[in-house]
């Protein structure tokens, strides 16, 4: 067995550890914060040093994903949301993923299920809803035309204001790194608004 090594990813610190053993492809595993991986014989250093970032990182992000997805609430959330429709759409369930780099959520009419960015989960619960209502509605209007707006309006009407949050949540991802750390710690203010 190799040293263990630690490794940082979406700014989680992991411990490696690495063995070689008769497989045929890399194995890994989570567990806790340690990722055991199991290397054939033949693979070089080299080839195992490639693989890990994107291994470590699936692995940490699947994690995630059923941790945040163990919570009913964002169902319930989801059904008030669709209650509120002159047509209400059915839901039969919501998953947080990982893997939406570009969307905030979409909702599929033949599984009757919201997937929501997990990047949502801790925000407040109107973000939430305007998000599974903006989704929805699009069960009825594929576009963003005028009906669109008029129907998320009715549902929603606090969709102007949670678009505007996200874009701002949006910009301050973006623009993060490029902030001083003074400027970073004057966005660190207490007394937060109210959900
Ligand atoms: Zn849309």
């Amino acid at each position: 067995m190799d040293e263990p090594r630690t490794l940082t990813v979406d700014g989680v610190a992991l411990t490696l550890v690495v063995e070689r053993k008769r497989v045929k492809n890399l194995n890994a595993r989570l567990r806790g914060s340690t990722i055991s991986l199991s290397v054939p014989y033949h693979a070089t250093r080299s080839e195992i040093d490639a693989a890990i970032p994107d291994l470590a990182r699936t692995l940490l992000r699947r994690a995630r994903a059923r941790q945040i997805n163990g919570e009913e609430d964002a169902l319930a959330l989801a059904r008030r949301v669709a209650a509120r429709f002159p047509q209400p759409p059915e839901v039969h369930g919501v998953a947080f993923v990982t893997t939406q780099r570009s969307q905030w959520g979409s909702y599929s009419p033949s599984s009757r299920t919201i997937r929501l960015n997990a990047v949502l989960r801790p925000m407040p619960r109107w973000v939430l809803e305007a998000v599974v209502a903006h989704e929805l509605a699009h069960a009825f209007h594929l576009d963003h035309s005028e009906a669109f707006r008029t129907l998320l309006q009715r549902v929603c009407p606090g969709t102007d204001r949670a678009d505007a949050f996200l874009a701002g949540v949006s910009w301050l991802a973006g623009n993060w790194e490029r902030l001083h750390p003074v400027e970073r710690a004057l966005l660190h203010r207490s007394g937060e608004e109210p959900d």
